[in-house]
């Protein structure tokens, strides 16, 4: 069976990371996680070519030159982010489902290119509020940082309405729940 395409997008701090981490330890979807290029520095913990590919600016630049990019996006002024077609190809050639933790606008661009291959699902809080407090008790970002990507967050909510699903993370079992049995479903298909 050919492999598909998992999108979950949404602004930063809505619980991403956090789903597809408790989707995997679940373990009942078939899925490999798409690891995006990125020139920001790595948080503690984060690994290279786990989390994300870090490269340096220059290396990020190269990288779109040579058109080794499926989509990317400056997501925040000079913070690059990136899926490589070579994540993605490879996943799909071996016949792997593979999921990717995109922004808004990558996830919109990626389901276009990929059309029925491709589900994507837009993770929702309850609020604008509290996806502030979420993003402050994360406690990895600076308050003027939680300041930049809360103005994005009003523009990026405005988009849900161009997914194919939207799941509202308020109480998470029942989120990644909801997320679960939509892409079971998609899979099945
Ligand atoms: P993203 O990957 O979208 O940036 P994260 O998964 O890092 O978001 O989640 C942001 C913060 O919110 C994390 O500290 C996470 O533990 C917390 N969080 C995620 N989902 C919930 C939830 N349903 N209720 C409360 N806190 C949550
Ligand atoms: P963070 O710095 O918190 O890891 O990620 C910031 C934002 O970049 C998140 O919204 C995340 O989904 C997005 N992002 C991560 N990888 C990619 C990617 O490959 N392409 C795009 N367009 N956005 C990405």
């Amino acid at each position: 069976m050919s492999g598909k395409l998992i999108i979950i997008s949404a602004p930063s701090g809505c619980g991403k990371s956090t789903i597809i981490h408790d989707l995997t330890q679940r373990g009942n979807i078939d899925m490999t996680f798409s690891v995006s290029a990125t020139n920001r520095k790595p948080r503690q913990g984060e690994i290279d070519g786990v989390h994300y590919h870090f490269l340096t600016n220059e290396a990020f630049h190269d990288r779109i030159a040579a058109g080794d990019f499926l989509e990317y996006e400056e997501v925040y002024p000079g913070r690059f982010y990136g899926t490589l077609k070579s994540e993605i190809n490879r996943a799909l050639d071996a016949g792997t489902n593979i999921v990717l933790d995109i922004d808004v606008k990558g996830g919109i661009n990626v389901k276009r290119l990929y059309g029925e291959r491709a589900i994507a699902i837009f993770i929702q809080p309850p609020s604008v509020d509290e996806l502030r407090r979420r993003l402050e008790n994360r406690g990895t970002e600076s308050r003027e940082v939680i300041d930049e990507r809360i103005a994005r967050a009003e523009f990026e909510l405005s988009l849900a309405p161009q997914f194919d699903t939207i799941v509202v993370n308020d109480n998470l079992d029942e989120a990644v729940d909801r997320a679960e049995k939509t892409i079971l479903n998609f899979i099945a298909q």
